[in-house]
Formats: C-alpha cells, structure tokens, sequence
C-alpha cells in the first residue's frame, strides 16, 4: 500500500512555509508570465487582426491570416453537421440545465423598501452592455464552457454576447464549441486565444468588437493578460488553472476518493488537487488505489493527473485532527469542494471558504462541471475566499434607487444640513434648507 507515487503531505510534520507552500498555486506565481503578456498585449494593441493571425500562427500553429478571425456562417454549419447528434442532445440538456439555474437566480429588476413613510429605497438591477466568454483550447476543447459562461450572461440580459477561443491547427474553431455557442444564442464567435485573445477584447480590432468584461476559465497567460489589462477591462474573478480539495471521514470506498482525485488533475500538469483527512490509513488506501486510475486514462491526461498527484500541488494532506483539516481547507478556499461522506450535510457549516460545495457520494464533480445548473466557472487561487462562483450577478450592476414625498423629506431635510455644514458643504446645506424652507417651488405651483 505505501509504495503509491501519490504525494503524502503530513501537516503536522511540516513547518510554518512548508504549510505555506502547500497552499500555493500556479496562479499565485504569474511573475514568469506578467512581463511575457506586455509585448503580446502591446502588439495586438497596435497591429489589431495581423498581430491576432500572427500569434494564431506561432502559438495554436493555426494557419489563419488576418481576415479569417471570426468564425463564418459556413463553419457554424459545418460544425453542425459533423458533431455527433447525441452530444448535441447532450449539449442542449446541459443547456436547458443551466439556463433554468440562473433564471432562479435572477434578482426582481427593481426591488423597492418604504423604509419610513413616503421613503421609497432600493435597487435595480440591469444588464451590463457587452461580455467576452474565453474558452480555452490549449490542452482540450471546452463547448460546456461556452455554456457555462454565455447562458448566463443571456439570462441576465447583455446585449452583446461574444465567444473567443484559440483555433486549432486546421485553422477551425473546435465544431462543437461553434454548435454549444449557438445552443447558447451566440453567433459572434472569434478565432483569438490567450493573451491576445485578452488584449483583442479589451482594445477592440477591426474585427473583434471592444468588450466591457471578459468571463471564463484559461491557463496562466489569460490570467496574466487579465491582470495587466485591468484597467482596461473588467477582468471578472480569476478562473484559473483547475483547483479541486475533497474531504472525506473514511465512510465511503477509497476507489471513489482515488477515481475524483483524477478528475481535476486531469485537465493539467498546473492544476491543484489534494485529498484532505484525518484517517491515514484510509488516506493510505485511497493512494494505492489512484495508479490503478491512471492506467485507464489517456495518455496525456494520466499524465496530467500523475505531475499533480505526485507533485507539491496536489496529493494527500494528512491532518492530525478534523479541526485542522478543516482549518486547512478554509485557508486553501478550493475552487471545487467534495464532501464524500455516507452524511455529508453534517459537514457543510464547517467549510467557510470555497467556489462551490458537492455534498455526498452521487453529487458527483463530474456531474456538476458538466451538465447540473451551477457554473463551473468559479475562483481560483484562494479568490474564494472572497469572490463567488460567476452567475448573473456578474453581468448585472445595482444602481440605488431613492424618492421621497414632500412630508418624507421634512424628516430629513434638518438632519442632511447639519451634517452639510459641519462637514463643511455650503451648497449642500444652503439647497437643503431652500427646499425645506419652500422657498424653492417649482414655476407651476409659484
Ligand atoms: P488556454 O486557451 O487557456 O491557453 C492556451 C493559449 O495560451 C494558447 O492559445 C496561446 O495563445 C497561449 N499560450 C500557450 N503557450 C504560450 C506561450 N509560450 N507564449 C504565449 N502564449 C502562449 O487553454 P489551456 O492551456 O487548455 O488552459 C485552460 C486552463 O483552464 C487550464 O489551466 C484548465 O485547468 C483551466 N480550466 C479552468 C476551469 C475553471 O472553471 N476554473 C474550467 C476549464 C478549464
């Protein structure tokens, strides 16, 4: 059993930056790829579609010239008519799922309190003008994460919906990304991946329209690029390399641990994924299950899983106790979260900080990054701890609404101005007492 690669981290056997370590991502250390992203950025800024065509060519080797960036009508068709039916339907179910999600999600458009009589307060939410999806291709296709990230940007009500994704080596965009994007609603969809597919939005080219955000999961370089361009554009939250903590009290099979421990090591070799508990023998167990795992996977994605599970960014951490792997996982803020226990409830109230909890042995991350409702798209990188799983709410904005009757603003009015001119506004107090003193009427009723 103990002779497993699968990396053991003992957390009480390490010191206070061997536990620091432990914490870190990828994402966390971007300093090889900040000052990389300035000349790509900076080239897409000044040579728009040419610089877009030319870093297709070097990066994706995707023989695309510059009037080829945006996906036509005859590629949709074609992508349509070579994706396998079934995954279609299965696309649309998918679909169907998230889009009844987040329209249970959606806020009332304006929501209004009477706080006192004749005060009217509240919000209104509405949608924000235009949103970039990224979906990566580097290591994989991504069509769910279309769907992820556009439906709920649709729900929510963005005028302007647009997919940026890296070509392929034909000079395509992966068919069925084209067919969840217009399973989606989507029918701008453009051929600009990683930090030019960034700078591209955030600068607008001849081809690529200017955007007001940018959603969606990619590898360090659209992470770096976000971070330089975010003056320029909303960034929305990190989504980066893929980040999974399951915890479990030993009450389920360890083969269920091992074969979850692949799944998220599986989309990269700069991926996190631990398991955390305080039962080392069973931790013991699930590791002498996990190369068996392996074995029944791709090459390229076994290998993935087997750089991360045996490395310093993934494993198993043994606590000495349940409060400290709890502890552990509250100071990690997973992305993903599973709780495989035979009662999984009892644990939830005591993880604080995660993008997204799976309660239970059949609430499988499987299920959920696919096909259940909730977005997949969540923070990484610790962002957990303060930042939320994206939904609507990313592609809405509150404004504060307020009104006041004549009787409501005489309860007010004394309040407002001596507060005015203690802080020393005399506009502010001189219009609060010209009001109050109705020396101010308006022409119809003077
Ligand atoms: P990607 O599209 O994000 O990155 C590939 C692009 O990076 C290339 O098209 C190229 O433009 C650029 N690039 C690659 N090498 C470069 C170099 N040497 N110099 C400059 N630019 C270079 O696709 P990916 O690589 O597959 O990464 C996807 C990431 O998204 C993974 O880390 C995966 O874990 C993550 N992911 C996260 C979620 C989530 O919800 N958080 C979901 C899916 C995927």
């Amino acid at each position: 059993m103990s002779d497993s690669p699968v990396s053991i981290h003992k957390l009480d056997q390490l010191n206070e930056t061997e536990r620091k370590n432990l914490l870190q991502r990828t994402e966390n250390d971007l300093s090889t790829f900040m000052d990389k992203v300035i000349p790509i950025i900076e080239a897409v800024r000044c040579d728009g579609d040419k610089a877009l065509a030319d870093f297709a060519n070097k990066f994706d080797k995707s023989p695309i010239t510059a009037d080829q960036i945006r996906a036509t009508p005859e590629e949709f068709a074609a992508a349509r008519a070579s994706v396998d039916q079934e995954l279609i339907e299965t696309l649309k179910f998918a679909a169907g799922n998230i889009r009844l999600f987040h329209e249970k999600q959606m806020p009332e458009t304006l929501a209004l309190h009477e706080t006192h009589a004749g005060v009217l307060v509240g919000d209104r939410w509405n949608a924000i003008d235009s949103v970039a999806c990224y979906v990566p291709r580097g290591k994989g296709s991504f069509p769910s994460s279309v769907l992820m990230t556009a439906i709920p940007a649709k729900v929510a009500g963005v005028k302007k919906v647009i997919v940026i994704t890296p070509p392929g080596p034909d000079g395509t965009v992966d068919p069925a990304t084209l067919v969840a994007a217009e399973i989606a609603g989507v029918s701008d969809v453009f051929k600009c991946g990683g930090a030019q597919g960034i700078a591209a939005v955030a600068y607008g080219t001849k081809t690529v329209p200017k955007c007001d955000k940018v959603v969606g999961p990619g590898s360090p370089w659209v992470v770096a690029a976000k971070k330089q361009l975010s003056s320029v554009i909303d960034p929305g939250s990190p989504a980066g390399p893929s980040e999974l903590i399951i915890f479990s009290d030993g009450t389920v099979p360890p083969e269920l641990v091992a074969l979850d421990l692949c799944v998220e090591s599986e989309h990269g070799p700069d991926s996190s994924v631990f398991f955390v508990t305080d039962n080392e023998e069973f931790a013991r167990a699930v590791a002498s299950h996990v190369p068996s795992y392996w074995s029944q996977m791709g090459d390229v994605r076994a290998q993935y899983s087997r750089t991360v599970l045996t490395g310093q960014r993934g494993g198993i951490v043994v606590a000495g106790t349940r409060e400290e792997a709890f502890a552990y996982v509250n100071d990690y803020a997973p992305e993903h979260l599973a709780v495989l226990a035979d009662n999984a409830w009892q644990y939830l109230t005591r993880f604080e900080h995660a993008g997204e909890i799976l309660l239970g042995s059949h609430s499988a991350i499987s299920v959920a990054n696919f096909v259940l409702g909730p977005s997949h798209v969540l923070p990484t990188g610790g962002a957990a701890k303060t930042t939320s799983p994206l939904a609507v709410f990313d592609f809405l904005k509150r404004t504060s609404i307020a009104s006041l009757t004549e009787g409501a603003y005489q309860g007010f009015a004394a309040h407002a101005e001596r507060l005015a001119r203690y802080e020393g506004f005399d506009g502010h107090a001189n219009a609060v007492s010209a009001i109050r003193n109705q020396a101010l009427r308006s022409p119809a009723k003077s």
